[in-house]
């Protein structure tokens, strides 16, 4: 199985979750199989206690699971139905972590984030890769990178990638490049501090998600790749569409898919080939 991740940066709300999704999308348009999971670094057990003021709906999932409504998007999007292992809080983590303390399977050890909260990340990652048996598992890490509360989840993804082979992990990184009214001018600096900042926690973003109100010309996408290291081709942008269906397309016309496959070591299943 391969690994994505999906982070976020500069602002919550760019379009993560569509983006994760359409990534999805796209690599089962290539015949791939794919298991989708949100991470949310919330302390609720489960998005059911929540107004849906504050988060919108619940998505429940076949299983029964009370869901992050990005497991709506990820569904209709890759069109396969996703299981309880596809969402996972920092409540549910750190309440399997204390059971599992109380009833002593820590046998005296002091208990930290750092193995055990991390370490019951990682087993959501490799699980879900083993019960889907998928070609590729999807996971987006929820808020913004700099918030205190992810730090667990970008650390159990930064061991994740030391543990694999180079191939298997691929990090996305969707940000905002805002434009200064009046002068118009598109400015990539907050793109360039969210990079620093996952290098920080020992995260080398592979690929880079734009949204933005601007056209991201070769100009920009050239600048991007020289501060943020990642080839030209792997900055894509997550252009503005009346109807969120349309991003995988754009992600297509942008040969997305076919970065991943590359960056990945995956080919396509003979039977998708010629589908778009
Ligand atoms: P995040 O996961 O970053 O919080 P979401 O994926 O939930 O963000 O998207 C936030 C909102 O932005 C959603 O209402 C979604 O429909 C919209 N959106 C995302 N990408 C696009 C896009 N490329 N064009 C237009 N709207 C988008």
């Amino acid at each position: 199985t391969k690994f994505i991740f999906v982070t976020g940066g500069v602002v919550s709300g760019i379009g993560k979750g569509i983006s994760a999704a359409s990534i999805g999308r796209l690599l089962k348009d290539r015949g791939l199989s794919v298991f989708m999971q949100k991470f949310d670094p919330y302390l609720n057990v489960d998005p059911g206690t929540m107004s849906p003021y504050q988060h919108g709906e619940v998505f429940v999932t076949k299983d029964g699971a009370e869901t992050d409504l990005d497991l709506g998007h990820y569904e209709r999007f890759i069109d396969e139905e996703l299981t309880k292992g596809a969402s996972i809080t920092t409540g549910k983590v750190y309440s399997t972590v204390i059971e599992k303390e109380r009833r002593g399977d820590y046998d005296g050890a002091t208990v930290q984030v750092i193995p055990h909260i991390t370490n019951e990340i990682k087993n959501a990652v490799y699980k879900a890769a083993k019960e889907s048996k998928a070609d590729v598992v999807i996971t987006e890490i929820g808020g913004t990178v700099g918030d205190i509360e992810s730090l667990p989840f970008l650390e159990a993804i930064r061991q994740i990638h030391s543990e694999n082979n180079k191939s298997d992990v691929l990090f996305v990184h969707a940000v905002l490049v805002p434009n200064i009214p009046g002068s118009d001018e598109l400015k990539t600096k907050p793109t360039q501090h969210s990079f620093k900042e996952l290098m920080s926690n020992g995260i080398k973003t592979d690929v880079i998600i734009v949204r933005s109100n601007g056209i991201v010309t070769k100009d920009l996408r050239e600048k991007i790749s020289l501060f943020c290291d990642v080839p030209v081709e792997a900055v894509i942008q997550s252009t503005n569409v009346d109807l969120i269906y349309e991003v995988p397309l754009v992600f297509h016309e942008q040969h997305l898919d076919d970065y991943i496959l590359k960056e990945l070591e995956l080919e396509d299943r003979p039977a998708s080939k010629g589908k778009w």
